[in-house]
């Protein structure tokens, strides 16, 4: 059976946190607009934005090392950590606006401040690191950070890490008081409280199964009503594919120039969780290694408190591994499924450069627990099985195109908008720094989607981001002044604003 719908402004497909995050932002540039979200499950933030399918680190990039590359002259590239702190704020600054508009309230459920550390061991490793902390203190955004290789004052930082550990080799770890833990999938599901509030229509299990172009140049969306078995279809003038692994497929659907020549290459993940309550006391932080040699970024090993259901507990991971799957919830064909005559060479050139990475993932698929806890190990020495539970997280899609640089089917670990060219559909892929940089990337999405509202829209813009358009690292005075406001907003100040000081202990 078929129905034919009344045509609505935007229809946003995935109830993600991307989803979430642009029609917030509509929401208050263009309060009159009709605007219709489709969710194939039955609740928000259920696939990678859910707090168990991801890490939960608030991305400042205060602690993840391959933001910083060493550079061929030895120093430090410090370019990327600034873009990725810079987008964290732009965060804030909209999450922080909410709170204070009453539009979303107790912003404790979803970010709670969490010293975010970097820790090496080795002669190298611990070189780079003082390296990368001279580099970022001098950087206003970074300038709280702390270094120490004295294994005294590491025993006070990261007393479970350091308990029982053979110091054979140097040791060291860089400390940052303002980092946070940010539960997404709460955030998620306050976000869509706040659009039903508003008369967004929030369709659950609601599967979008085709889109199509009309006549008039809007886009028909075909939707599988789960509930009722019943088709139904759908138009709007602009349509967000937030479809997160998911979101691949429905451009292919599209048709567009701009959605050939690009590929899906999904990665798992795994993580360890502490179920005892005395273990998770003894640790205070997101403390971020090195990965290993060969292994892919996404497979960092960190060791984090996380703060879920108003609990505390620890993760460690994640441990990333192949499954065909594009979702959590998706199918053993996705992969396969996504090969299409357009995006084939592709493919096959990414599966052909990719074969050791492959094989890393598969290897990792099939590691033991025993083999997940030597790794675990390396965190703290004196692990216990135990204590440790295995909890499955979300599916990762990376992109693979062809770039200039790396030639025909590249893997990439970024987070792409695909748009098309008239800015009537756009879609977001892959996964990193993700969900941390929700709100500057769908402001970019606006900026590409509707450049005829950019002037109307950005007073209001710059109302809830104040930094819109401004390079904080370049302007000392605004990032301090937007950092304490959004520390006092959000309640992270439990160290007291920051101060500007710099501090080194060896
Ligand atoms: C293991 C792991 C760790 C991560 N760690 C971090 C981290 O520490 N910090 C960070 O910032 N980010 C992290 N990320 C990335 C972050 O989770 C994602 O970037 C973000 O959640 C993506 O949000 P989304 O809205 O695009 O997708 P999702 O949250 O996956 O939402 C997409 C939604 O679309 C729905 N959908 C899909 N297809 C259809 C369809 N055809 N019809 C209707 N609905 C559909 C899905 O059911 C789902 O609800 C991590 C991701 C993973 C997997």
């Amino acid at each position: 059976m078929s129905d034919i719908q009344k045509k609505s402004d935007v229809i946003l497909i995935g109830a993600g946190v991307m989803s979430a995050t642009l029609g917030s932002i509509l929401k208050e540039l263009a309060p009159d607009w009709d605007i219709k979200v489709f969710e194939k499950l039955d609740k928000a933030g259920e696939e990678s934005s859910n707090e168990w399918n991801n890490a939960g680190t608030g991305h400042a990039a205060l602690c993840e090392l391959n933001y910083t590359k060493e550079k061929a002259d030895g120093s430090i590239d410090t370019t990327k950590a600034v873009k990725v702190n810079e987008q964290f704020q732009v965060s804030r600054q909209f999450w922080s606006y909410l709170v204070k508009s009453n539009l979303i309230e107790n912003p404790q459920d979803f970010i709670m401040p969490i010293p975010h550390m970097s820790l090496v061991q080795g002669e190298e490793n611990v070189a780079f690191l003082q390296k990368r902390f001279e580099a970022l203190s001098n950087i206003p955004l970074f300038q709280d950070m702390e270094y120490s290789d004295d294994p005294e004052k590491l025993k006070k930082w990261i007393p479970l890490i350091m308990e029982d550990r053979t110091q054979d080799q140097p040791i060291a770890a860089t400390k940052i008081d303002s980092g946070t833990d940010v539960n997404f999938g709460a955030l998620t599901r306050k976000l869509f409280d706040h659009l039903e509030e508003t008369d967004v229509e929030v369709n659950y299990k609601h599967s979008v199964k085709d889109i199509k172009r009309t006549s008039d140049g809007s886009w028909e969306v075909k939707v599988h009503d789960l509930d009722n078995d019943k088709l139904e279809f759908h138009t709007a003038k602009f349509i967000f594919i937030g479809g997160g692994g998911g979101s691949l497929p429905l451009l292919q659907k599209t048709g567009i120039p701009e959605s050939k020549n690009i590929g899906g290459f999904p990665v798992s993940g795994l993580f360890m969780v502490c179920n005892n309550p005395e273990i998770v006391e003894k640790h205070h932080g997101k403390v971020y290694g090195k990965a290993k040699v060969g292994a892919p970024p996404m497979s960092v090993p960190h060791l984090d408190t996380r703060f879920i259901d108003n609990k505390k507990s620890l993760l460690f991971g994640p441990y990333a591994g192949f499954s065909p799957k594009f979702l959590k919830t998706g199918s053993n064909f996705d992969l396969f499924g996504s090969v299409k005559p357009s995006n084939v060479l592709t493919m096959l050139s990414a599966g052909a450069k990719e074969l050791a990475l492959t094989k890393y993932l598969i290897q990792q698929v099939l590691s033991s627990k025993e083999q997940r806890m030597a790794e675990l190990r390396e965190f703290i020495p004196n692990a216990k099985s135990e204590d440790w539970d295995i909890v499955v997280a979300g599916q990762r899609v990376q992109v693979i195109k062809d770039t200039e640089a790396g030639g025909k089917g590249t893997l990439q670990f970024g987070t792409e908008v695909v748009s098309a060219q008239d800015g009537s559909i756009a879609a977001l892929l892959g996964a990193s720094p993700g969900a941390s940089t929700a709100v500057q990337v769908m402001l970019e999405v606006l900026e590409r989607c509707f450049p005829q509202h950019t002037k109307e829209w950005e007073p209001k813009i710059k109302e809830m981001v104040p930094s819109y358009g401004v390079s904080l690292a370049e302007n000392p005075e605004m990032f301090r002044k937007i950092h304490t406001e959004t520390e006092e907003t959000l309640g992270l100040t439990v160290n007291g604003p920051i101060s500007g000081a710099k501090s080194k202990s060896s």
